[in-house]
């Protein structure tokens, strides 16, 4: 009789889990999410709010190498080359494997020709798209039903994962609390991560709220190493709904079709400030957004002008402006910079590997380098399914390490941490938002690095931990480099320094009653 294989676990069904799954076949996959149906409103993955679309150099004049280049200098060269060149060289073959699934990418008029569009950082139009602005709900739909019908992969929605199993030192399974609050323990083959990023630690964001580094905490408590988790990418363009930490995001793409970046004189924005003018790098845009909104002329994105059939090209923004009582078509459009992408991550290698054996990771939750200091518009898809079906064929087969005599090993949970209460949580957004923005202070960080640690219970969170490896990380970068900027005004101190005038003063405070 044949013992039945274990399955290897994937941690998350976005665009990075559900490709990783459908590549591990005929290996058998548990597939865990917080979400199940993929075309719920409910749905938590970020995948589903994918706007803009996947680049690829699909033009005849356009070739992976250009798509590479772009991709290095919007990542300020702090790029993994050999992860650029894999992403770009496999992103046409991306393209043709979703069409296959049935994705359904805009074409030209009634022609089969992809209608190619282009975004900041992007020297040519190769962002492929589908149902206008609706990309990400469009794919997620397809790789779901793909893998609802994949005979290898059981599917456990309603879960969530909050610690790994360990045997010794190698990763064995998960522990995953259900819906109804019981803690199960599932073995696997191998585990790999793909729970998507951050934004929800932060008090304005693009991200679904639950994006709370879950999968980060847990790689933390296997003690797995993490890499450039300060490095966060801001949107110049959320829509400014005051009240909301989740924020409608207005794609790119519609500064690649001709909407303007304005002060509330309807002065340009990024004139004279680069030469890609509205289409610059996203840091350069969301620092300039910053400093006007900072100095109060005000920021708003301008599309009145365009002449687009609002409803097949960008439905998703539409709507999301009517439900707000504006209207792009004549009303221009006030905007904030927001937390968007992460490209921090757990540290691996370009099959997925983590540094703890048994552990792999994929997606926006992982870093192979790929991005640099700065994500390239539209390549994280792409990174989801390119590195999504490279990690889940590789993992499927490599699994994790033999371990001799197993039974002599105790099997033991790293836990992600708790997770903070609502106000605790609120107030850790507000703080991370201020410090670890577009703009930073190295005192500030400091400070708010030093006060989370003496808070037992922020600390110990799942969040506060994340938190912690953010602060520690960007105190750490002594440069400015891509989506990490120091204020011009302040000389980054070392971090004893800071600390070591802050005990000075609180001393001195206390000494004389104040
Ligand atoms: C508004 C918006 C627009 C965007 N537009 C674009 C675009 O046009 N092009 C582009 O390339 N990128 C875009 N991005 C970025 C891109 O969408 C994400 O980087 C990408 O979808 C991340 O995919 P993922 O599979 O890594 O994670 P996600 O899609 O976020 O999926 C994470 C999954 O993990 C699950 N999960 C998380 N934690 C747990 C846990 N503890 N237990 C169980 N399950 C868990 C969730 O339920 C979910 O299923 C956009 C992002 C946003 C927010």
């Amino acid at each position: 009789m044949n013992t039945p294989r274990a399955p290897l676990i994937v941690v998350g069904a976005g665009i990075a889990g559900l490709s990783a799954a459908l590549a591990a076949a005929p290996h058998p996959v548990l597939l865990l999410s917080r979400t199940r149906p993929v075309r719920d409103v409910s749905n938590d993955a970020a995948t589903a709010l994918a706007q803009g679309g996947i680049a690829a150099a699909l033009a005849a004049t356009d070739s992976a190498a250009a798509h590479g280049e772009d991709t290095l200098i919007a990542g300020a060269h702090h790029n993994d080359r050999e992860a650029v060149r894999y992403l770009c060289g496999q992103a046409p073959h991306a393209i043709d494997w979703l069409r296959q699934l049935g994705v359904d990418f805009d074409c030209i008029g009634d022609s089969d020709g992809l209608d190619l569009g282009r975004e900041g950082g992007h020297r040519c139009a190769r962002i492929v798209h589908a149902g206008g602005d609706a990309t990400g709900a469009r794919v997620l739909a397809a790789l779901g039903e793909r893998v609802r019908a994949a005979r290898h992969v059981q599917w456990r929605c309603g879960v969530e994962v909050d610690g790994l199993l360990m045997r010794g030192d190698v990763v064995a399974g998960v522990r995953v609390r259900t819906a109804q609050g019981q803690e199960q323990c599932l073995t696997g083959s191998a585990v790999v991560i793909a729970t998507g990023g951050i934004g929800g630690l932060f008090a304005a964001t693009t991200n679904p709220m639950s994006a709370q580094g879950r999968g980060l905490a847990l790689a933390l408590a296997a003690q797995a190493v993490l890499r450039d988790p300060e490095f966060v990418q801001f949107h110049p363009t959320a829509l400014d709904v005051p009240g909301r930490v989740q924020l409608p995001l207005l794609t790119e793409a519609l500064r690649g079709a001709g909407a303007r970046l304005c002060d509330r004189h309807g002065r340009a924005l990024m004139q004279g400030v680069h030469q890609d003018s509205d289409l610059a790098p996203r840091d350069v845009v969301a620092r300039t957004v910053s400093a006007a909104l900072r100095d109060g002329r005000g920021a708003f994105l301008h599309c009145a002008g365009l002449s687009i059939d609002w409803a097949r090209a960008f439905p998703t923004v539409f709507a999301h402006c009517r439900a707000q009582g504006l209207d792009p078509r004549t009303q221009p459009l006030p905007i904030q910079p927001a937390v968007h992408f992460h490209m921090g991550g757990i540290d691996v290698d370009l099959d997925g590997h983590s540094s703890v054996p048994g552990l792999y990771a994929v997606g926006e939750v992982a870093c192979n380098g790929v991005h640099g200091a700065n994500r390239l518009a539209s390549n994280s898809l792409l990174e989801g399914v390119v590195f999504g079906r490279r990690v889940g064929a590789h993992a499927a087969v490599a699994g994790a390490p033999q371990i001799a005599n197993p039974a002599r090993h105790t099997l033991w949970i790293a836990g992600a941490g708790p997770s903070l209460t609502h106000n605790r949580l609120n107030w850790l957004q507000r703080c991370l938002g201020d410090v670890l923005g577009p703009v930073r202070v190295h005192a500030r960080i400091v400070a708010t690095r030093k006060r989370i640690a003496a808070d037992p219970e922020l600390a110990r969170s799942s969040q506060g931990r994340v938190a912690l490896a953010m602060l520690d990380a960007a105190a750490a970068r002594r440069d400015s480099l891509g989506a990490h900027h120091w204020s011009s005004v302040t000389v980054p101190e070392s971090v004893d320094a800071v600390i070591r005038k802050r005990d000075v003063a609180e001393a001195g405070a206390s000494m004389s009653g104040a």
